[in-house]
């Protein structure tokens, strides 16, 4: 408790100084992006060191999620060409939010302030300003909240807006329209390193963490190269992932769902006494077919969802390492001096 105490300290006091501000982006399969990625990022870079918004010793981590293309190569050929840019790799592919974690518990080691977003300029970095400057003002967190999606396609912001309104209906508290472009303080990212779950969804995490937040409205770009790592199949299991790891609702309706069963299958008990002392018993015989169908097919349904949180609570229960970082550019630099 005592190391979070001076944490909160050291919150309070680094806000009057200049910050060092790490920028972390995932990348798995990024190779046509990262090269006008680091372009654009070095411009904002150096303007806000110049500007004394940031520290000069600010840096942009690229984590290399297990690509199977050159990323890594080039992570590494940027490192030694920009010194505002530095990387880790991981010993495979994670997944976009292990991968983020890895990156934000890395950075955290050398940062004050930390800014997550994606490989594809997709978050448009323009925002960063307004975000450092709603930190300086008294944030531990900034979200970032997409104001439109006019330029994404009719299904993908149809299936995305019904995702945020249908995980609040389940009660998950998450930021409506944030993905994963925010700003998090140090403190807030030692607190994140106590949730150990393995089944990761990083924007239900930080609302539960809490401290003082704040938004910055942005407007979402089109990726500008190379294609999009989340087919419809990875973002279903994603807002999966998200409702059954944060709320207990889908065990609710189960149990209401039991009860007007249970009210029904009385009322059809009478109904089918009725029809037995009027003697027409063979005509019930489909009605009956019916019911056990519709029970066993609702029980299975029942078990299913029992069956998902079982599930998770076997992964949680092995609490397995989410990432293994086999290098860190940052170290080896250290270490070659
Ligand atoms: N990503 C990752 N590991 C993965 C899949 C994606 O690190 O297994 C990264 C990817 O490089 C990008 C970010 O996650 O920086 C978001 O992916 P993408 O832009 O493809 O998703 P979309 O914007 O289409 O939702
Ligand atoms: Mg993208």
């Amino acid at each position: 408790m005592k190391k979070k105490e001076k944490d909160q300290e050291e919150g309070q006091v680094l806000k009057e100084k200049q910050a060092i501000l790490y920028i972390v982006i995932p990348c798995y399969n990024e190779e046509p992006v990262l090269e006008e990625t680091t372009r654009q990022l070095k411009v904002k870079m150096e303007k806000l060191i110049k500007e004394k918004k940031i520290s000069p010793m600010s840096r942009v981590m690229y984590v290399n999620d297990g690509s199977k293309d050159k990323t890594w190569e080039l992570i590494q050929k940027i490192h030694k060409q920009e010194p505002l840019f530095t990387g880790i790799c991981l010993s495979r592919n994670r997944g976009h939010q292990n991968a983020l974690l890895a990156g934000l518990m890395t950075a955290k080691n050398y940062a004050d302030v930390v800014i997550s977003m994606d490989a594809d300029l997709q978050d448009d970095i323009n925002a960063i300003d307004e975000m450092i400057d709603k930190y300086y003002a008294g944030n531990d967190i900034v979200y970032g909240v997409r104001s439109k999606r006019k330029k994404d396609t009719w299904f993908k912001r149809v299936t995305a807006e019904g995702f945020y309104k249908f995980m609040s209906k389940m009660g998950v508290d998450i930021v409506y329209n944030h993905a994963d472009y925010r700003l998090t303080s140090k403190r807030v990212l030692n607190y994140l390193e106590d949730y150990k779950e393995v089944n990761l969804f990083l924007r239900g995490i930080f609302p539960l963490i809490g401290f003082s937040s704040d938004v910055v409205y942005y407007e979402r770009n089109e990726r500008f190269a190379g294609e999009s790592k989340y087919p419809l199949k990875k973002m279903l299991s994603f807002a999966w992932d998200g409702i059954t790891s944060f709320s207990i609702k889908p065990i609710k309706m189960v149990l209401n769902l039991g009860i007007i069963i249970f009210i029904v299958s009385i009322i059809v008990l009478i109904y089918c006494l009725v029809v037995k002392f009027l003697g027409n018993t063979v005509a019930g015989w489909t009605f009956t077919t019916c019911s056990i169908w519709l029970v066993a097919g609702l029980e299975m349904l029942s078990l299913g969802i029992i069956g998902e949180y079982v599930g998770k609570i076997y992964s949680e229960t092995k609490a397995r390492p989410r990432y293994i970082i086999s290098r860190n550019l940052n170290e080896e630099e250290k270490s070659e001096k």
